[in-house]
Parts: C-alpha cells; structure tokens; sequence
C-alpha cells in the first residue's frame, strides 16, 4: 500500500478540509445546542460532491476511490459528527447499495437526487427488539398482488425524521431468521410511514434520529431492492463498507482532539508555566498522537482492499473497533487536558467526548466486532 496521496486525493482532501472550516465549524456549538444542524448543509454536501463520491458519474455521482471518501469522511467528523453520520447513512449505506443492488430503474429514481443533495436516505435495519441481533427483526412486508404491505416500526434510524427515501428490511418469507429477510426501497411519504424524532441523545445531537412506524405501508414490487430473500446479506455487505467510513469519522474525532489538546496545552499556564511543559500532560497528548495515527492507518488499509477489490469485512471490523474506542480514549484525553474548561460546551471536547461514545454502539457494536474477527480467525460462529 503506497501511503502517499495523489494529487486528486490530496486535492479532495484540501476541499473537504476549507468545507468543514468554512460551512461547519463556526455552527457547530449552536446546532448542538438546538440539537439540529441546518438543513442547508445537505444541499451544500451535495453540491461540492461529497454525497457523491465513488458513485457513477452517469448517475450523478463524483466518482473517486475509497481513500478519497476516507479523506472526506475524516474531515467531516473532524468538524461535526452529526454531519459526517449524514453523509455516511445516505452515502454510504442507501446509495452505494442502490449502486450495488438496484435495478437501473432504481438507480435513475433516486441515486441523482441522493447524489445532488436534493434528496436523503436512511437505513432501517434495527428495531425495538432487535438490534445487535438483526436477523431476528419482525417487520412484514406480505405480498399482495403487485404490491407489498409492510407492518412493523424501526429504531433509532439515522436521518429518519429528514430521508426522502427508507432502505427497509422486513421478513417477506417464512424462511427462519435471516434468510426470510428482504430490502425495500420505500418512499418516505408512503401512507402508513409515521416518523418520531428521538430527543435526549448524550451526543450526535444535530441529527435527526427516529423511530419508524410502518401500517400497512404499501409499495409496489418493484420497490424490492436485489433478490427477494436476500436482505441480510444486503445489509451485512452495507454495514461492512459502512465500519470504513465509522472508523474514518472516529479518526476526525481523534485528530480534532489532539489539534485542541495541543493548542490549549500551548496556552494554558499553571505554576507559573505552560501545562504542555509537563510530561504528565505531555503523555495525555502522545497517547492520543498514536491514536490517530493507528486508526487512520487500519482505515486507510480497509480503503485499499476495497479498491484493489480484496476481501475487506474482517479489516473493516478491526479499524471500526479499534477506531471507534480510540475516538472516545483520545477524546477523553483531551477533556482531560482542558481541565474544567473541557466539561463546558463553549470548549470543543466535550462535545468531542459525547459524539464519540456512540461509535462503539452503531453499525455493531465493540462486542460484535469483536465476535465477527474472532469468526474470521477460528471459522467457528457465536451467533
Ligand atoms: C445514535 C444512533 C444512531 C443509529 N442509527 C441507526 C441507523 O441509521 N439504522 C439502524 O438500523 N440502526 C441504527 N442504530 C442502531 C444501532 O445499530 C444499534 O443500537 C446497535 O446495533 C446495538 O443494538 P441495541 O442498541 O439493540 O443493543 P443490543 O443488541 O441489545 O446490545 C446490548 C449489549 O449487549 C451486547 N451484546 C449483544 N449481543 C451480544 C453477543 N452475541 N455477544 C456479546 N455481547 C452482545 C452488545 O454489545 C451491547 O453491549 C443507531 C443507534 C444509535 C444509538
């Protein structure tokens, strides 16, 4: 692997970096508070091309390769969280599925207006019930002539409240556990479709988390995305591409912690002396240096076996478990060298700190990776 970037890299990641600087950080302390980042920011995502990238250019999208969506990705989270899981619900787990799976119907339907901003997606996989074990869910969807009916509700869906569009996983056969499990593309106006914003989130507050009701929600056949049947490992092969751009978020968290650790360690004076003069202090910073540099090397590699076509599953689970604990570690640190101020969120890290702790808890959670490498390496299962 050459870590060295091109020059369209380089460029892409000088874009994404005056982007977060420019339309991001100076809002991220009001969206928090107000729990909702301005809407207007998707449009602008969609224009400069980072809800595009590494899709067909016929349908819209910006094309690049992984390690440019990588480089996105991280300056993203390094700005607001809350921005980076939009993109990387809408990007990375709706349209790189409708790309992967869809008919060209589909595709022409709703990969331009995704790609352009015009238009959101979300990913409705876990329910009340079911979460780390998603292949028992218990949403229906009962065919009926040329249509299906989908009955069931859906929990703490990213972007739920603002998708135009549902990736949906409901039971549409009677075979057991996760082979009876299908994907659905459902028009989030459908009637039947209710949607609740969840409040009270410890972190990622500017984003619009929900529950989703379906009755009788009613879509035709061809609202199927890939094989009847074939769900799960829709989703699974998602979730898989999705832990690269998690761990690649956790790394703009841990950078963005180690860029204030250090500037404040530089400005703040006790004893009569900077505390970056100190090795205990010192040692708070160093720890979460190498943070960011393993977390962004285990990201960088999943993006490069991707791109060169290998297999990746197992990589993308180590850097999403080890990038999503780091990203609390490094955040913690930093809090921790901010002293009291770090616990006010006119200070960045605590913020930092709250948005990082759910990283070990979606798209699998630090056990469940944990159970999926530990497969990879024994080839026995504990599901
Ligand atoms: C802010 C937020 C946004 C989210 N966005 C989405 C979204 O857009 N779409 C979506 O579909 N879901 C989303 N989720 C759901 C998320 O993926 C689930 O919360 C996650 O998969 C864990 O499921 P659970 O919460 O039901 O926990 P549970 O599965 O009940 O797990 C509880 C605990 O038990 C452990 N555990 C469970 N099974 C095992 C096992 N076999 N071995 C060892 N330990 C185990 C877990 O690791 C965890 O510590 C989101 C969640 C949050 C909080």
């Amino acid at each position: 692997m050459n870590l060295e970037l091109s020059e369209e890299q380089t460029a892409v990641r000088r874009l994404a970096k005056d982007f977060v600087d420019r339309e991001i950080a100076p809002n991220v302390v009001a969206w928090d508070r107000a729990e909702e980042v301005d809407r207007a920011v998707v449009k602008k995502l969609g224009e400069v091309g980072f809800l595009g990238l590494t899709i067909d250019e016929e349908y819209g999208g910006s094309g690049g390769d992984h390690l440019a969506y990588c480089l996105v990705t991280e300056e993203l989270g390094r700005g607001d969280s809350s921005v980076r899981g939009i993109v990387s619900v809408s990007l990375g787990l709706v349209t790189k599925t409708i790309q992967a799976y869809g008919t060209e119907e589909q595709k022409r339907e709703w990969i331009p207006r995704l790609t352009a901003g015009e238009a959101l997606g979300c990913f409705g996989l876990t329910e009340p019930g079911t979460g780390s074990d998603a292949g028992n869910l218990t949403t229906r969807a009962v065919r009926d002539g040329d249509d299906y009916v989908l009955n069931g509700s859906k929990m703490f869906i990213t972007n739920g409240t603002w998708a135009d569009v549902v990736l949906l996983f409901a039971r549409s056969t009677d075979a057991p556990g996760h082979k009876g499990v299908s994907a659905f593309l459902v028009p989030a106006d459908t009637p039947g479709l209710t949607r609740r914003t969840i409040h009270g989130k410890l972190g990622l507050r500017g984003q619009a988390t929900a529950e989703l009701t379906l009755e009788d929600v009613r879509v035709p056949a061809t609202a199927l995305l890939g094989p009847e049947g074939k769900g799960f490992s829709i989703a699974m092969a998602a979730l898989a591409k999705g832990r690269m751009s998690v761990a690649a978020g956790c790394v703009g968290i841990a950078q963005a912690a180690l860029d204030a650790a250090v500037g404040y360690a530089g400005e703040r004076e006790q004893f009569g002396k900077s505390i970056a003069s100190y090795q205990l202090v010192q040692e708070l910073i160093s720890d979460i240096a190498v943070d960011v540099d393993a977390a962004r090397l285990l990201t960088w590699r999943v993006a490069d076996l991707i791109d060169r076509g290998e297999s990746f599953a197992t990589a993308a689970s180590q850097a999403k478990l080890f990038a999503s604990e780091a990203a609390v570690r490094a955040a913690n640190n930093a809090l921790q060298v901010f002293g009291g101020y770090g616990y006010i969120d006119e200070y960045p890290v605590g913020k930092l700190l709250r948005d990082a702790r759910v990283m070990t808890l979606y798209e699998g959670t630090s056990q469940i990776q944990k159970l999926i490498i530990g497969r990879a390496l024994t080839g026995v299962s504990a599901f």
